[in-house]
């Protein structure tokens, strides 16, 4: 049996897990983010552990890491985490640590390529061509799949923080974001509403006007991608969607602000299955790492 060590890198916590498949996920744990040094080798030992307890090996891994990171395989610094404000993470050798450590190849991306290429494979998006999956949780951040193909180019794409309308009568936040203050991130992240509202947005009521507010941004961020990239499909994740209630609210916003101008039932009458929650649910990150360790096996 093939065995692959998925591995999805985030801030406060690394999910790792061993699976043969998207289906079968063999065992998984959770591990807090703490300086790089003790994080990584807490990881290696978990895979390291499971090798000695089944006598299995494990042939290849895939990790969806948090950034920015670098991408570029011919860089000397591929693999990394660079220039990142978490501290004591910045320029981390990730993706080689794992190659030296398990004598295995290794596939690296984004934490949200990597959920989207698991979106792409096996969820929402299976059998299109450009797919977009949005995770809006504490930050923004949006992965795009052309043709199978994540879309890398002069780094990747930072989709959060494209630049987005504010009626300051209607919403006088200056915006989050250390960059740009009221970006989409600025304005549409978990923190910004936490900041906004004074308030952590899980507590606010489903009628609460911070809702409408938070569709507006998001449809006007989508709207920009459509018109950009022209997704098939986009799929929308990360904490502030299990407000269930924002789905509808986004898919009309869309509509009203593109006004008729793509005439097409996708967006016209089929919104429904256009703007959708993941097909893997809270597994699209760590099906992405197995999906990325079976392409750097492959390649
Ligand atoms: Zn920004």
């Amino acid at each position: 049996m093939v065995l692959y060590g998925a591995i999805e890198a985030g801030g406060t916590k690394f999910v790792c897990a061993v699976a043969s498949g998207p289906d079968d996920i063999l065992s998984e744990v959770t591990i807090a983010t703490k300086g790089p040094a003790e994080t990584l080798k807490e990881v290696v030992g978990y895979f390291k552990d499971y090798q000695e307890k089944s006598g299995e090996q494990i042939n290849a891994v895939g990790i969806g890491c948090f950034g920015p990171v670098d991408l570029r395989k011919e860089s000397g610094t591929y693999g990394y985490i660079t220039s990142t404000p978490k501290e004591g993470w910045q320029d981390t050798e990730v993706a080689g640590f794992f190659e030296r450590e398990l004598k295995v190849p290794v596939g690296f991306d984004t934490d949200v390529n990597a959920a989207a290429y698991g979106e792409y494979l096996w969820g929402a998006g299976t059998g299109l061509e450009v797919v977009i999956y949005l995770t809006v949780g504490t930050g923004i951040g949006g992965g795009l799949y052309v043709h199978g193909k994540p879309v890398h180019g002069l780094i990747h794409p930072e989709m959060g923080h494209v630049i987005v309308r504010q009626d300051k009568n209607k919403d006088p936040f200056e915006g989050c974001c250390p960059y740009h203050g009221g970006c989409l991130e600025g304005l549409a992240s978990g923190r910004a509403v936490d900041l906004r509202w004074d308030c952590h947005a899980a507590e606010l009521a489903e009628d609460h006007a911070a809702w409408e507010l938070e569709a507006d941004y998001l449809a006007q961020g989508l709207i920009n991608y459509i018109l950009t990239v022209s997704p098939e499909r986009i799929i929308l994740g990360g904490g502030l969607m299990h407000k269930k209630q924002l789905f509808p609210m986004i898919r009309k916003k869309v509509q009203e602000k593109l006004n008729g101008y793509i005439l097409i039932p996708a967006i016209q009458e089929e919104i429904d299955n256009y703007i959708v929650s993941p097909g893997l649910g809270e597994k699209s990150g760590i099906c992405g790492a197995i999906g990325l360790a079976a392409g750097a096996l492959a390649e």
